[in-house]
């Protein structure tokens, strides 16, 4: 474990200021959980921390006038979970249920996960599935993005010097929207993805009229599946359509081989992943393999 000069922030303003005094290479502390573990394994070494903990602007669970769910970046993965605000929207609460353990989700926060940026992270994907946005703020100016657009590699964020992010904004869900969130992970029931599919659909008549479908673990950052969904929206879409959609997902991903398997296998992976959970949601028929 390497030291660092802690700075606790009482506010939004102050823990603003303090990054861009600071500068390039401060962490925030926000659960903790995954700055210290690797500040312990010694792969990151931070000179400056700033302490997100009072910074009473950073938390709370809202439903906006608009029927947009406002999740400040302080909200703890576990909240996310089992907040009644969060029930209607479908997949985000799935998602969180599958980060690590109850103990972990009772740490780790929203913030700390986009902050974080590992692309096998569980609750970006649903995000980005559910259309959020991120609402950031540096010293002098506040913004807000897409949840895809905050990941440019792996473990780095689109955020400018100075900035943190202050929360998240999903958009209020039409009736019969339907998510869901599939994780694969062979080893053990709190790792990491090996291969994470999330996916939001709305059906008309039998028409698929909006799909969003993400993937986490399979590139440098959660990625898009634009060819699946292309493939898929605006037909009645039958299982035949649904297995050759799913091998679009190929040209989506970009895997790399790790311990949790090769490329080639979670390519593999992926294609079964997506036709299983979008065969759920579009309850077209369901087949083995
Ligand atoms: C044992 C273990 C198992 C895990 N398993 C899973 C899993 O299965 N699935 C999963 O999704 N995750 C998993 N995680 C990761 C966990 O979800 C993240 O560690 C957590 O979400 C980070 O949140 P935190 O509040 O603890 O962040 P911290 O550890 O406090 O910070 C993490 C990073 O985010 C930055 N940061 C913090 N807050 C902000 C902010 N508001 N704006 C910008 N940057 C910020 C920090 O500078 C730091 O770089 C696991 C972690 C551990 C330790």
């Amino acid at each position: 474990m390497t030291s660092f000069a802690f700075h606790p922030a009482a506010s939004l303003a102050e823990a603003t200021a303090l990054l861009a005094q600071y500068g390039d290479g401060t962490q925030l502390l926000a659960g903790g959980t995954s700055l210290m573990l690797l500040n312990r394994l010694g792969l990151l070494a931070p000179d400056h921390v700033v302490g997100l903990r009072d910074v009473g602007e950073l938390r709370g669970i809202a439903v906006d006038d608009a029927g947009a769910l406002r999740l400040g970046a302080l909200t703890k993965l576990r909240d996310i979970e089992t907040a009644p605000e969060v029930r209607g929207v479908p997949v985000l609460a799935e998602a969180a249920h599958h980060v690590a353990t109850v103990r972990i989700r009772n740490q780790a926060t929203l913030g700390g996960s986009l902050g974080h940026a590992d692309p096998a992270q569980d609750v970006p994907p649903a995000l980005i599935a559910l259309d959020a946005r991120v609402d950031v703020a540096g010293p002098n100016s506040t913004r807000q993005l897409p949840v895809e657009d905050l990941f440019t590699g792996y473990l780095e964020t689109s955020l400018h010097p100075g900035e943190l992010v202050t929360g998240v904004a999903v958009p209020r869900s039409t009736r019969g929207t339907r998510g869901g969130y599939l994780k694969f992970l062979p080893r053990t029931a709190d790792d990491y993805a090996t291969v994470s599919v999330a996916a939001v659909v709305d059906v008309v008549d039998g028409r698929v009229t909006r799909i969003r479908v993400a993937l986490g673990a399979v590139a440098p950052t959660p990625v898009r599946a634009h060819s699946v969904e292309a493939a898929l929206v605006d037909g009645h879409v039958t299982s035949e359509q649904l297995r050759g959609a799913a091998e679009f997902v190929r040209q989506d991903i970009d895997p790399t081989s790790d311990a949790r398997g090769s490329a080639s296998y979670k390519n593999d992976v992926a294609v079964v992943c997506v036709r299983r959970l979008l065969g759920r949601l579009l309850e077209t028929e369901q087949e083995g393999r």
